[in-house]
């Protein structure tokens, strides 16, 4: 079966939004290989399609359900392969479901993810979610315990490719920047201490700085697509 047609004017919006967003990474300073994962969540299937189409290749989906029957779906219309990221909260009944489709589980952030990871099949490479503004129902370890999970990951035989971090609101102003970028600086610092290559920082509102920070990975959603429905 062939896959049907991305919509062309979809096409044409996501071409545009993805120019103007690597325009945004090239003044911010970024490497020509910082990844972009297109943040597709609550958007259609329609919405992937168009995004393969404008030659993104990496999709990052926040509900595990969501994720399984988006990518289930891609395979079965026989799209052209994507790597899909798991970047919301993560219950822990609910890896083994995503195994066999993540490419990267980024929201990895407690203990009790360690032994379903351990049991996966395949088992996926993640990314240890760090709490950067201390708000409630954001996710996140503590900074503090950051080294002793990824250690027990480790142990578990779990590949770490890096951390992860959802900044705090208030990029509008000069103090809200100079906080976020308090936070990225964290993340950072936090990877280099541990040895891990992957930063997966920076949303639509706030790239400029995690690229300051030393971003190797942006999870975009609105800049790319508009408005979630
Ligand atoms: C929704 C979401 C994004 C994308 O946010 P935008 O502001 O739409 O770019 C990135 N990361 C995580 C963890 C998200 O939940």
């Amino acid at each position: 079966m062939s896959a049907p047609p991305a919509d062309p004017v979809l096409v044409d919006r996501v071409v545009a939004n993805l120019d103007r967003l690597r325009d945004r990474l090239a003044r911010a300073g970024a490497d020509p290989d910082l990844r972009v994962v297109a943040v597709t969540k609550r958007q259609p299937l329609e919405v992937v399609r168009a995004a393969a189409a404008a030659g993104l290749t990496d999709v990052g989906e926040n509900y595990a359900q969501e994720l399984v029957a988006k990518a289930t779906g891609w395979g079965e219309e026989g799209g052209p392969p994507l790597r899909w990221h798991m970047v919301g909260g993560l219950q822990s009944n609910k890896v083994r479901m995503l195994a066999p489709h993540v490419h990267l589980l980024q929201s990895v952030d407690r203990p009790s993810l360690i032994r379903p990871l351990a049991l996966a099949e395949p088992r996926p490479a993640v990314l240890v979610q760090v709490d950067l503004a201390g708000l409630p129902g954001r996710g996140g370890c503590a900074p503090a315990d950051t080294a002793a999970l990824v250690a027990a990951l480790v142990e578990a035989g779990v590949e770490v490719r890096g951390l992860m971090g959802v900044a705090g609101p208030g990029v509008e102003d000069a103090e809200g920047r100079r906080r976020v970028e308090a936070e990225f600086g964290m993340l950072a610092r936090l990877a280099d201490e541990l040895g891990l290559a992957e930063r997966s920082m920076g949303m639509s509102d706030d790239l400029e700085i995690a690229v300051a920070c030393g971003s190797t990975m942006v999870r975009v959603g609105t800049a790319l697509f508009g408005a979630r429905p």
